[in-house]
């Protein structure tokens, strides 16, 4: 298990011990009759929890289970995704709380997003692959409106949309550049896609990771030497083993 995914894990596990804290602190307050003004709602949050918890500890056992025997668990693994979308905000708060580098955090899960979705989303048809770029991908000087229609691009080299577009074609899969994450969410309604391998910083590939559902998202980060949106760059061979799970299954 590479570092990065521990860091996550790890959070996870901590907001779940604090959630159970929480949960058994107020089961205290309740027979200890805290004001009965409040006692029904600490019931009700206590109830809450009470349900919530025993799952979200299912679904964490299901990621570490998976990623250990590093095969899908299909009792499990449709707890896993919930449980990450649910505790995601929580570890956030948390590594907030400690100090901790939120761009590590945001890596962290989208690698082991990654990981459980090479493990459970294998055998898509490449034809219902969407890969989603970012706008900042294309060269800043380039007057090609590739937005608008991404065979626009006339794939001189200068910028890595080129390679992507040819990458695409190898397989057969569609391409959309979004100028932001409302254009990024009507591509995928228009395109309605089996599973996406989306490109972008940190920041938007874990939320939009995070709100995806149970679409199957592979996230590939940018990197941005000339700074945040402006010139960005990827590595078309990221993109491709990204594909190649997606197609084959199993952890390429
Ligand atoms: S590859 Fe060339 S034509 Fe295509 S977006 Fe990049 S700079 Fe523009």
């Amino acid at each position: 298990m590479r570092p990065k995914k521990r860091l996550f894990l790890g959070l996870l596990l901590f907001v779940l011990v604090l959630l159970f804290s929480l949960a058994y602190s107020i089961w205290g307050l309740v027979f200890a009759q805290l004001g009965r003004v409040y006692r029904e709602f600490f019931l009700l949050l206590d109830l809450g929890l009470g349900v919530a918890i025993p799952l979200l500890a299912l679904g964490l056992l299901g990621i570490v289970v998976m990623i250990l025997l590093q095969r899908p668990w299909p009792v499990l693994s449709r707890f896993s995704k919930s449980t990450m979308d649910f505790l995601f905000p929580l570890a956030l708060l948390l590594g907030r709380m400690f100090r901790l580098d939120k761009e590590r955090i945001e890596s962290s899960f989208i690698e082991l997003n990654n990981q459980l979705v090479r493990l459970t989303g294998g055998h898509v048809s490449p034809r219902r692959i969407l890969i989603l770029l970012p706008h900042c991908l294309q060269l800043s000087q380039c007057q090609r409106r590739i937005t608008y229609q991404a065979a626009n691009c006339r794939r001189c080299g200068k910028c890595n949309v080129g390679e992507i577009l040819s990458l695409a074609d190898e397989f057969g899969a569609e391409v959309a550049v979004a100028t932001g994450g409302t254009a990024a969410r009507q591509a995928v309604r228009d395109k309605r896609p089996v599973a996406v391998v989306a490109v972008a910083c940190e920041r938007d590939l874990s939320s939009g990771i995070h709100e995806s559902g149970k679409l199957p998202v592979m996230g590939v980060p940018n990197q941005r030497p000339n700074g945040p949106c402006r010139d960005t760059v990827v590595s078309p061979a990221a993109i491709r083993r990204a594909l190649e799970s997606l197609v084959n299954g199993g952890t390429i």
